[in-house]
């Protein structure tokens, strides 16, 4: 069956919510369709240990202040599904979970967005379908070979899983750093962490709230012309969080250079060095999960798509919201998609109207 709306937003995390608490504002039909079965989107599958690197007042979505979460400074992933679910509650966003779109696809005058359990006409499209669900393992060596467990960051849950194993961490991003300090303060994990170039500590007084005011100082510089700031890769590449500072400060936290390859039984350096490994975690980052918008043709340089603010250039009914800095400075935080998404509301309001 195919039902008419004014717009489709497609994904219902962080993102979603928030564009339609604006599509709300704007006075526009809209629904919110989502694979996932319960709110939270990707914060339902953090590992058990992650914290927020910015305190409560500086992870809230548009309307809604995320509540403090009692005894931490910083809130856990728990807490950020239980304030998503109850914002989708409070607006009455019409967020239809358990469907995954498949396609979307031009019609006429309308966009055709199909799903596994039904198809939408509409008049826009706003995809916010995040990165989570295209986690990005780089292509290195050996890695057929190996015989130990290979995951990455989507898949690591908890310390104990690895008791008394051999572990290669991969990767010098916040998530790397925060799985590494994990294992090793556990105690009964040996951990090799593995970075491509030598880790980059943000300064200890730099958390979220800081980060978020650099972003906002490099929009505002590119809004009025002046030169690009650098933005927050300028600063370094991992919040010292309480735990990351710990094992940092405590010795435990020492990178390795890259290995050249994965062999049966571990890593091997071009030095000819060697690690063995019961299993390797992959923190390499992500890309945007933007199948469903092949048949637009649209895709660009680095699978990205371009975009002016968060409006696809050669097709002005679809808005790409959440995805990093490509579509919003900051747009992949809690506190960062609220501009981008009031941006693309008006926008699909202007086109609407
Ligand atoms: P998601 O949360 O991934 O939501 C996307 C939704 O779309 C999901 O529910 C998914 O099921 C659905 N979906 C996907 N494809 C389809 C489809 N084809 N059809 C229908 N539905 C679909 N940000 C902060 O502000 N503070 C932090 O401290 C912080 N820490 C982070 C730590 C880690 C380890 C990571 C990975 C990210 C962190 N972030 C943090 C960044 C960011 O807030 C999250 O990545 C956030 O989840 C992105 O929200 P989103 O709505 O864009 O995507």
């Amino acid at each position: 069956m195919t039902q008419r709306v004014d717009v489709v937003v497609v994904g219902g995390g962080q993102a979603g919510l928030a564009a339609g608490y604006h599509l709300r504002r704007q006075g526009l039909d809209f629904t919110v369709l989502d694979a996932a079965l319960a709110p939270g989107g990707a914060w339902q599958h953090m590992w058990d240990s992650l914290h927020l690197f910015s305190p409560a007042d500086h992870s809230s979505l548009p309307g809604r202040f995320m509540p403090v979460q009692p005894g931490e400074t910083y809130p856990d992933a728990g807490h950020v599904v239980d304030y998503l679910a109850d914002y989708e509650k409070r607006y009455d966003l019409p967020v239809q979970h358990g469907i995954r779109v498949d396609a979307v696809r031009r019609d006429g005058d309308r966009l055709l967005v199909e799903a596994d359990s039904g198809t939408w006409r509409a008049r826009a499209v706003v995809s916010a379908t995040g990165t989570w669900s295209r986690p990005f393992v780089p292509a290195v060596s050996g890695c057929g070979v190996f015989a130990g467990r290979q995951l990455h960051t989507v898949d690591y849950r908890r310390a104990a899983d690895f008791a008394g194993q051999r572990v290669i961490v991969v990767g010098g991003g916040n998530s790397g750093a925060q799985i590494a300090a994990d294992l090793v303060l556990a105690g009964d994990v040996q951990v090799t962490w593995v970075t491509r170039r030598p880790p980059r500590f943000l300064a200890d007084d730099i958390d979220g709230r800081a980060l978020f005011d650099v972003a906002t100082a490099r929009r505002r510089a590119l809004d009025t012309g002046r030169s690009d700031t650098g933005g927050v890769a300028s600063l370094g590449d991992i919040v010292a969080v309480p735990p990351v500072r710990v094992a940092r400060d405590a010795g435990l936290l020492t990178a390795k250079s890259m290995f050249s390859q994965l062999t049966s039984d571990g890593a091997r350096w071009a030095d000819g060095s060697r690690a063995g490994a019961d299993a390797v975690i992959w923190c390499t980052g992500f890309r945007p999960a933007l199948a469903h918008l092949a048949p637009l043709n649209l895709r660009g340089l680095r699978g990205h798509i371009a975009t002016h603010g968060t409006r696809a250039l050669s097709e002005p009914r679809l808005h790409l919201l959440g995805y990093g800095d490509w579509t919003g400075p900051a747009s992949a935080t809690l506190i960062g998609v609220g501009r981008p998404a009031r941006e693309a509301a008006r926008d699909v309001g202007g086109l609407l109207a």
